[in-house]
């Protein structure tokens, strides 16, 4: 290799330089091995001047013709430099004297920078160049993603060096099948490039590679990379698996009853106004049988909004209660929370009373007083449901006994909520059964590897009587056929939902943003009672709009997007969002699902408006569009997926775990299926090359995907 290009800018200290490293996570050896070029130049040809194109990037060999320093416009260096087919003029705004002192009249340089065809002729500014001779490379040069303080030839010379040093083991058990891929020929089979040879290459690729499929990482060489990103990532979520498969948790088994007389689940079921559907039946039953295991269930509970999912977690309740122990329920907002308590209440109390049992209510808004009361009864065990939002989880809170912990809409809480949670139980050495629902269902690809490591069960049923939702996208232009609309549905006693969108650079426009519809529609709508809810409101005001609402008596509940997640008022049959365009898609389905929860044929309004030049923005339009063409969960959750990428979509749960570096859940899905398949016979027979694996992908980050 010849003498790399010398950086321009002033030389940063080394020890800068490290600290930059060690915040890009580069380490080891192994981690700087592993960080790769986002994309290549070519050093390895010299470009004639006469051949290069405006805008073209390219290397040349030329002997300078002129070197001066012009104080006009501003102080520049401009150097002429001619190599027998050409001019080109380089132009150096900030420029060293040694550095000017190379570039005498007669030097002869090799240069590599942007070629401008300007009116001058050609130019480059700012190019970089070193004395011309020495070989020319045989491979493409890596550029590095990088930080600031972290020059790209620091970095490069402090991966080549990591490269000379790393080991890099085998760590794929021996007679490892490779993956099947359909684009591999006739059965799809190739063995896979070894780590240390793709590695090499993926650092120093020659020039003959089709440079599109290192771009698209479809070359054999990433494909291997991804292989065993996926694999590390399997093999630390299998083995959290088998690790909470080590911990102790109560069993809860229903006992039998006296001869003649119901269990209390049974008695649950008998007064219970509906039905359980068959999916609901299965998941319950799916629930039961994990928690009469001595060990921690981790179960995630899915299924789409209006599947019903609370009732599943009153029967989960009821097991948990029967077998007497404590159960807890938590819920991310207060509204929600409130709802499922009053529920609750109403489901579980006429079979509690008579055992002297309670359920008890916590919340941040609570008044001292009743805390403390409440606090008592889960203390007792005289509480045998606790339902509430984050207050539930507060330290002061001490249960009883408590054996099952439900979160309802999980992927709003955190990692840390669900550990403390976690922790709440008070007999040592026991672990309480997890619960976690969700109406955003995870796309297959996804449940497959960051969620690898729980059980799922999926409610794919809706209770019967469900007319499928009308979805409209309307311009705001047409809001008065709208508020005409509302008025004709209030007229035939049902409900409607206006939302308002949150904006966010302001929560007091916001406000007033709602504030300000409100007045309208009820001007509108005489004879209607319009509320209002947002979530400065005092907490007793917000109760008594809900309860309005609630018992069909408020025609119209105006609304930021508080009553997002998981409101249920089964004749609300038309929903308007406005300004549709602002909101996420799982959002969007959210909110739409609190309509169509009755038998009555419900509409949802995606009312849009466009921006200054009269346009809607891409993702903006693929959202409606995606709404409008769909009310499957899965397929939404899918096309959420594709807008917003992974990491978005996984919100709070990510929070400090490692995501993928190079692999793409969509596309390399065959590769996931070869990394799933691997993962457990590995951990089981070749436990040290399952370390070893996780060790190099993930080193000190292995820790967070315990959570
Ligand atoms: P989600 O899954 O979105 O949390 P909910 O639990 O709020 O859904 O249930 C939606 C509505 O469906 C509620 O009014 C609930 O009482 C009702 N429901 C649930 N299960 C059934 C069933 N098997 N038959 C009839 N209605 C049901
Ligand atoms: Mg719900």
């Amino acid at each position: 290799m010849s003498a790399p290009y010398a950086s321009p800018a002033k030389k940063t200290a080394p020890s800068a330089a490290l600290q930059a490293m060690h915040k890009l996570g580069l380490v080891r050896d192994i981690d700087l091995a592993l960080h790769l070029p986002l994309r290549y130049e070519d050093e390895t040809r010299i470009t004639l001047l006469r051949n290069a194109r405006d805008g073209d990037t390219v290397q040349i060999e030329a002997t300078v013709t002129q070197c001066e320093v012009q104080l006009r416009p501003r102080r520049m260096l401009k150097v002429t430099v001619d190599d027998g087919t050409g001019e080109c003029v380089l132009t150096f705004f900030s420029f060293y004297p040694s550095q000017q002192k190379s570039m005498a009249v007669g030097a002869v340089l090799r240069i590599r920078g942007e070629v401008k065809g300007g009116f001058w002729g050609r130019q480059m500014l700012h190019p970089a160049f070193k004395a011309a001779g020495g070989e020319l490379p045989q491979a493409l040069t890596p550029v590095y993603p990088t930080a600031a303080g972290l020059p790209q030839p620091y970095l490069r010379r402090a991966i080549a060096s990591a490269m000379q040093r790393v080991q890099l083991p085998e760590t794929l058990p021996p007679g490892t099948p490779p993956p099947v891929m359909n684009y591999w020929g006739e059965n799809g089979l190739q063995p896979l490039m070894g780590l240390r040879e793709a590695l090499h290459f993926l650092h120093h690729p020659t020039p003959d590679v089709a440079l599109a499929t290192l771009e698209d990482h479809s070359h054999p060489a990433w494909q291997r990379l991804k292989a065993e990103e996926l694999l590390a990532q399997q093999l630390s979520q299998f083995r959290a698996k088998r690790e909470r498969a080590l911990l102790k948790a109560p069993v809860l088994r229903v006992p039998t009853p006296e001869p003649g007389t119901l269990t209390l689940v049974e008695q649950f079921l008998q007064q219970l106004p509906f039905g359980l559907t068959g999916a609901q039946q299965r998941v319950c039953r799916e629930i039961a049988e994990d928690m009469a295991r001595p060990l921690p269930m981790h179960r995630l509970l899915q299924g789409d909004v209006g599947s019903g999912k609370t009732v599943v977690a009153a029967m989960s309740a009821m097991v948990c209660i029967a077998a007497g122990w404590q159960c807890a329920l938590m819920a991310p907002t207060e509204i929600l929370a409130e709802q499922h308590f009053g529920k609750l209440v109403g489901w579980l109390e006429p079979i509690l009373a008579p055992l002297g049992k309670k359920v008890a209510w916590l919340s941040g808004a609570q008044k001292k007083k009743e805390r403390a009361a409440m606090l008592a009864l889960v203390a007792s065990g005289e509480a045998a449901l606790v339902v509430g939002t984050h207050a539930v989880i507060q330290q002061q809170v001490e249960f009883h006994n408590l054996a099952l912990a439900v979160i309802d809409e999980q992927h709003r809480f955190g990692v840390a909520q669900r550990l403390a949670l976690r922790q709440k139980l008070a007999h040592a050495g026991l672990e309480p059964h997890l619960l976690m629902m969700s109406a955003t269902p995870i796309p297959r690809t996804l449940a497959m590897s960051y969620y690898a490591d729980l059980d799922v069960s999926v409610i794919d049923e809706l209770p019967p009587g469900r007319t499928p939702i009308v979805t409209k996208v309307i311009s705001d232009s047409r809001k008065d056929e709208v508020i005409a609309r509302i008025g004709a549905q209030v007229a035939a006693g049902r409900q409607v939902y206006w939302v308002c969108p949150l904006i966010e650079e302001s929560e007091a426009l916001d406000l007033s943003n709602a504030t300000a519809t409100h007045t309208d529609l009820s001007e509108a709508l005489p004879g209607v009672m319009v509320g209002l809810l947002h979530s400065r409101m005092p907490t007793a005001e917000k109760k008594a709009v809900m309860e309005l609402f609630t018992a069909g008596i408020m025609g119209v509940l105006v609304s930021t997007t508080v009553i997002e997640v998981g409101v249920d008022v089964p004749n609300a049959s038309l929903m308007v969002i406005e300004h549709a365009e602002r909101f996420g898609l799982s959002q969007l389905h959210q909110l739409r699902g609190r309509v169509g929860r009755g038998a009555a044929a419900s509409a949802c309004v995606l009312l849009y408006s466009v921006n200054d030049n009269g346009r809607l923005s891409d993702t903006g339009k693929e959202r409606l569009r995606a709404m409008a063409e769909t009310n499957d969960g899965f397929e939404i959750a899918r096309r959420d997926l594709e807008i917003r990428g992974p990491g978005e979509f996984l919100g709070a749960r990510q929070s400090g775990d490692a995501l993928l570096r190079f692999a793409d859940l969509e596309r390399d899905v065959a590769l996931l299926e070869w990394a799933r398949e691997l993962a457990p016979t590995m951990l089981q027979r070749y436990p040290h090359l399952a370390d070893l694996h996780i060790q190099r992908w993930l080193g000190a980050k292995s820790e967070f995907l315990k959570a």
